[in-house]
């Protein structure tokens, strides 16, 4: 089950001039996806490492294409970018993700749940984007303090426009985490002057993890970063209970992976809230 899909995955890396061909025909269908209901919204917990309780769920976007099947956000969100229909794209997700949060949130013992949503370069780049999210806060009932955006570090460089729009958006109450972070060549030199709130430890970083000294050197300085810098750590790409204990060991308190759950619809993490005390 790990490669849910796999087979169809394959189809993409079988030449490039094939790929290519596809991927202008799919940069035109991008447009009518959200609209058609093709694009649908997975959810994987983010998990206090200690326990597995879940403090959060990350909405992941997946693509379910008439003829092509299941097509992986790294396929599309690229292209999504370059054509704008991200703007479109990241606003249905935040959409989703708010109603959904908010309807989990009035299970037992979740009020607190929070929304993670990413956010592409080009929605914070956006003017319209913080109206946006108001209304979208407004219209589903989540609280901004409940909402988390993820940014990775290339989003948001350090140019005054999304500065300004990243501490608009932290007056409303919402946080903003620095996706994969340790990952772009920027991240040290910008990170104190951002307005951040949360850095996610890459997988990269977590893969290597293997009880060595070594293995543990990067993860190791991204959570005493943190520490220092007064933000929070999420580890990503957790897969196994031993990296978890490492993470934990290094003063890292929240992460999420297969070894927790994987991405999946809300129903079947619905069941999994419903039936885990503890995920
Ligand atoms: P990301 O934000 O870094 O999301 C985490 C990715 O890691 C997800 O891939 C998730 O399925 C995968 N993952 C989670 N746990 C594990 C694990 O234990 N091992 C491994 N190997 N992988 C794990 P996914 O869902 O394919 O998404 C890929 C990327 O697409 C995301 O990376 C994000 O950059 C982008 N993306 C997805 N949804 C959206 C969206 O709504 N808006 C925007 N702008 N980007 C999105
Ligand atoms: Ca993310
Ligand atoms: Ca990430
Ligand atoms: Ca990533």
């Amino acid at each position: 089950a790990k490669r849910r899909g796999g087979h169809r995955y394959e189809r993409w890396t079988e030449g490039f001039e094939d790929l290519a061909a596809t991927e202008s025909v799919l940069a035109g269908e991008l447009g009518g996806a959200v609209g058609s209901g093709q694009l649908r919204v997975f959810y994987q917990p983010i998990v206090t490492l200690a326990t597995g309780e879940p403090v959060a769920v990350e909405a992941l976007v997946r693509w379910h294409h008439p003829e092509r099947g299941l097509i992986p956000p790294d396929r599309f969100i690229p292209l999504a970018e370059q054509t704008g229909a991200i703007e479109k794209i990241g606003l249905f997700v935040l959409e989703e993700a708010a109603r959904q949060v908010v309807a989990w949130q009035r299970l037992p013992g979740r009020a607190h749940l929070r929304a993670g949503v990413n956010l592409s370069p080009r929605q914070l780049a956006s003017p319209g984007l913080v109206d946006q999210v108001s209304a979208i806060l407004a219209r589903t009932g989540l609280s901004p303090h409940d909402l988390v955006l993820e940014l990775t570090e290339s989003a948001v460089a350090d140019d005054g426009v999304c500065v300004t729009r990243l501490e608009e958006l932290r007056r409303l109450g919402i946080r903003i985490a620095l996706d994969d972070f340790g990952t772009g060549y920027s991240s040290l030199r910008y990170l104190t002057r951002l307005p951040v709130d949360i850095l996610k430890l890459d997988r990269c970083f977590v893969s290597e993890l293997n009880g060595e000294p070594e293995g543990s050197a990067v993860a190791e300085a991204v959570i005493r970063l943190s520490q220092v810098l007064h933000l929070d750590t999420v580890a990503e790409g957790i897969e196994t209970a031993a990296q978890a204990t490492e993470l934990t060991l290094l003063g890292c308190r929240t992460g999420q992976g297969y070894h927790y759950a994987r991405p999946m619809p809300a129903a079947e993490l619905e069941e999994l809230i419903h039936t885990s005390p503890a995920l």
